[in-house]
């Protein structure tokens, strides 16, 4: 039997176990995939030992994605571009090769929702998921636009194809056609979650606004909503990363329709 896993910290709830043992149920490979908890100070060590513990790969989470670029033995351009490593695959002769299958995920879901990666966008934040997300705009033809609250932070996704970075006011969300939120606004705190992270008002009929979290409704999902505008959360995001995750590590075309199930049944966090 192959062995792959997620390595986090905290990694409990994570859903990969779910996605990726459901796919190698579907397509009959002998494999198990585990969530193993990673604190910071152990993870070039555990990176160290998968080639001989027989890994085919490992999926890599909060708050390692930066540090495995740096544990691995060459990176692919786009994870390169991150900064940041989700996906590690381990090669027959036991070197660790690393992508980023974030910016594929993304990219995807906004695909599948709208048929296209419309021409204008805006990303809230300036932080891993920021990256990876203006990444995937921008390669696909997009005018993007940063928002964030630390506009000097922010000016490194000038590299990555954003095209302004603007300072946190609602002044800077001019009309466009997808407006992501890509900060970590209400994970901590709910107080913080209770209200949209800004207005709505400049946003036209047409325009789709996206989050990243998945496990809930944010409160700019609702707030779009309420106004009928179309929203996205972050579970096709999630899905689509995993299926790519899953064709590197295996060389096989991943089970979508399986995996996406999978997502529906497997414990929230
Ligand atoms: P980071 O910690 O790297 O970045 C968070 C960003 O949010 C930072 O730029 C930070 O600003 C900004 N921010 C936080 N609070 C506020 C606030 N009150 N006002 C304005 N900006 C704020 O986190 P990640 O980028 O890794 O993750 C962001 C989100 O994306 C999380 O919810 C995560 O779960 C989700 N995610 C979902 C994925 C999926 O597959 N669906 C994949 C990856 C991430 P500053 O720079 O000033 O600190």
């Amino acid at each position: 039997m192959r062995l792959a896993a997620v390595l986090g910290h905290p990694v409990a709830h994570s859903r990969s176990p779910a996605l990726h043992n459901a796919a190698y149920r579907a397509l009959g490979i002998d494999a198990t995939y585990v969530a193993i908890d990673v604190p910071p100070a152990s993870l070039e060590q555990a990176l160290g030992g998968i080639a001989a513990l027989g890994f085919m790969g490992v999926n890599i989470t909060v708050p390692h994605k930066e540090a495995a670029l740096r544990a691995c033995d060459e990176v692919d351009e786009v994870a390169r571009l991150c900064c940041a490593v989700n996906t590690i695959v381990v090669d027959a002769g036991g070197r660790l090769a690393g992508y980023n299958t974030d910016v594929e995920g993304f990219r995807r879901s906004v695909e599948e929702t709208l048929g296209r990666v419309p021409p204008r966008a805006v990303v809230l934040g300036a932080g891993g998921a920021a990256r990876a997300v203006t990444l995937a705009l921008a390669q696909a033809g997009a005018t993007v636009r940063v928002v964030a609250r630390n506009v000097e932070k922010a000016r490194h996704l000038h590299d990555l194809g954003a095209y302004d970075v603007l300072p946190w006011r609602a002044e800077s969300l001019e009309p466009t056609d997808l407006l992501v939120d890509a900060t970590s606004i209400g994970l901590g705190a709910e107080s913080e979650a209770a209200a949209p992270p800004l207005p709505l008002d400049a946003l036209p009929d047409g325009a789709l606004v996206a989050s990243l979290v998945y496990h809930r409704e944010p409160a700019l999902l609702a707030a779009a909503r309420a106004r009928g505008l179309r929203t996205l959360d972050g579970a096709g995001m999630l899905v689509h990363q995993a299926a790519a995750a899953f064709t590197l590590m295996t060389g096989r075309p991943a089970p979508l329709e399986i995996m996406r199930a999978a997502f529906g049944t497997s414990p929230a966090s």
